[in-house]
């Protein structure tokens, strides 16, 4: 009979399942006993043929003019029993161990993905193949990104002064920070992209983009000289710095004049 699958969740970081990782996990499975090679009888003995039903493991039962196969009752119709049980797993032919397993996690994998491990799972019983382990991949998130697919995306905040003048900034990216141009008149919600700074895909065909998505922050808790000099700009601005909300302005006026 063959062996039952057995399940782990791995937790690894954004950044382990970008690159890949390789862990050691810690599992308790059913092995073949190593005294009795899985047989479950006592070294130098062996299973002895149920003289019962002479192996078959069902014996003939009649009662009238009917004959029904049942069950042996001796050998529970393994058809063989073990005279002297194995002392090391009193019979079972396994033993619960504690194993450390490597886990190779591929690069690109991600969150929810199952990974199997062909015959890590526990032992069959009498000499039968072994189960499967299947490793379910948790991946932590990320301070920074967050991630579609290949693509990893990222906010950047900056204050509307650097919005309005232009900037350069510093952005995150998974292998350390790299210089970002922010120009002149930046809006919020703006997108840049930096080419194939994302995540490689698993089959290792192509990779994936990092999008930095610029969040203009409004200035708070103004002191009154700053308040004083924003109300100096907005004079000296008029509609002209501002077309956007000019142009919305203007048409919600229209909207209310021709009801
Ligand atoms: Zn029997
Ligand atoms: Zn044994």
């Amino acid at each position: 009979m063959r062996g039952s699958d057995l399940r782990y969740s791995l937790e690894i970081s954004f950044s382990e399942a970008a690159f890949g990782v390789q862990k050691s996990v810690s599992i308790d499975r059913e092995e073949a006993c190593g005294s009795c090679k899985g047989e479950g009888a006592e070294p130098g003995t062996s299973r002895k043929t149920c003289a019962t039903c002479r192996g078959a493991g069902q014996v003939m039962a009649s009662s009238g003019f009917f004959s029904i196969a049942r069950t042996c009752p001796r050998c529970h119709g393994e058809g063989s029993f073990i005279e002297r049980p194995c002392a090391t797993c009193r019979g079972a032919g396994r033993t619960a161990v504690t194993r450390k397993i490597d886990v190779k996690i591929p690069a690109g994998v991600d969150n929810g993905m199952r990974l199997r491990l062909n015959g890590e799972g526990e032992a069959g019983l009498r000499g039968g193949p072994r189960g499967d382990l299947y490793v379910d991949v948790e991946v932590t998130p990320h301070e920074f990104f967050t991630r579609e697919g290949g693509n990893i995306l990222c906010e950047a905040p900056i204050s509307f002064v650097q919005a309005s003048l232009g900037c350069e900034m510093d952005v995150p990216t998974l292998t350390g920070t790299t210089a970002l141009k922010i120009p002149a008149g930046t809006q919020n919600g703006k997108v840049f992209k930096l080419k194939g700074k994302g995540i490689a895909s698993l089959n290792g065909k192509g990779i994936g983009d990092e999008e930095v998505r610029i969040v203009v922050e409004t200035p708070a808790h103004l002191s009154e000289r700053q308040k004083e000099l924003l109300k100096e700009f907005a004079a000296l601005s008029g509609e002209k710095v501002n077309p956007v909300s000019a142009s919305f302005l203007q048409k919600v006026k229209d909207l209310f004049l021709k009801d």
